[in-house]
């Protein structure tokens, strides 16, 4: 069974001002790392536009109008500090999310085994109805409640560990409990939230924070005594990856001192729990990641593990 890989150019075309880290370099580094031989086998895809009755399963009709309406013609609009609104940006928002459900599509329907989307902007930290840290729609929630709803999945898992707490995904699912959110993230951080003691209203939430300096050893403990254990507990249908690489220890905006080999590790835990409860089915999907080096070498050794290569772990 083959891996899934969704992109398009049109991700290149939300830009941010000059010195911004979430910008098109980013995508770029990405895809020319994958021009490596051992990854011609990857079925290779573009994300469509999604359907606002996709981008209403995480968030009201009128924030996904407003969005549209404050969309600038030309030059750019501050939605806050470091969240920005060029012309391209918001086919790129769309873009980002369907990518994600046709994702969930191609792996529900066992098309493909797996899949990544190396889209762009991010969405972690896009809650209901607020846009924020780089993020306009939540890619992962959409594509959660859309294999929910159009593939019958009952209970989906979310792993987040780009090294910032997914306010947004956790603000989605607080009351829900048929979505676990699992985050590793570094702590004290922007934005702020994903302390241990934030459950969720049915214990659905699971906050593994980490400290600034913490590498490999606190990142495998956490992730095999308080994420893995809730996730098998759960017994998904899907798993999908929030996967931030912004963790690794080049990462210019964070203190964590990750390597490319945890994410291909983490990635294999991940693929074992999917063996055992969910047909295999994982979704990927890009969040953080600004060092383009570190973004790189960390999205092929994550590609390498959902493609069934264990060699780096
Ligand atoms: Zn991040």
């Amino acid at each position: 069974m083959s891996t899934l890989y969704i992109s398009h150019p049109a991700c290149l075309d939300h830009q941010t001002p000059l010195g911004h880290p979430e910008r098109p370099d980013r995508i770029r580094a990405i895809e020319r790392a994958l021009e490596k031989e051992r990854f011609t086998s990857l079925v290779r895809d573009q994300a469509p536009m999604a359907e606002m009755d996709s981008l209403t399963l995480a968030h009201p009709e009128s924030y996904v109008v407003r969005l549209r309406d404050i969309s600038p013609r030309e030059g750019l609009v501050r939605i806050d500090e470091d969240t920005v609104m060029s012309p391209g940006t918001y086919e790129a928002a769309l873009r980002a999310a369907g990518g994600a459900v046709k994702a969930v599509d191609e792996v529900m329907s066992g098309h493909v085994a797996n899949a990544f989307v190396a889209m762009r902007p991010p969405g972690h930290h896009a809650e209901r109805v607020r846009a924020m840290g780089f993020c306009f729609f939540n890619n992962a929630a959409i594509a959660a409640r859309h294999a929910q709803k159009k593939h019958g999945a009952g209970r989906v898992a979310i792993f987040d560990w780009d090294v910032h707490h997914g306010n947004g995904t956790q603000d989605i699912f607080w009351s829900d409990a048929s979505v676990l959110y699992c985050s590793t993230h570094e702590a004290p951080l922007y934005p702020g939230t994903g302390a241990a003691s934030e459950t969720g209203e049915h214990n659905n939430i699971v906050n593994a924070p980490l400290n600034a300096g913490d590498g490999t050893e606190a990142f495998r403990e956490a992730v095999e005594t308080a994420i893995l254990p809730r996730i098998d507990a759960f017994a998904p249908d899907l798993i999908i990856i929030s996967a931030g690489f912004d963790a690794h220890w080049r990462d210019p905006l964070a203190s964590l001192n990750l390597t490319e080999t945890d994410f291909a590790w983490a990635t294999q835990k991940l693929m074992d729990l999917a063996d055992r409860h969910c047909g295999r089915r994982i979704v990927s999907v890009l969040e953080g990641g600004y060092d383009l080096d570190g973004l790189a070498k960390s999205t092929a050794f994550h590609l390498d593990a959902l493609m069934g290569r264990e060699m780096h772990t």
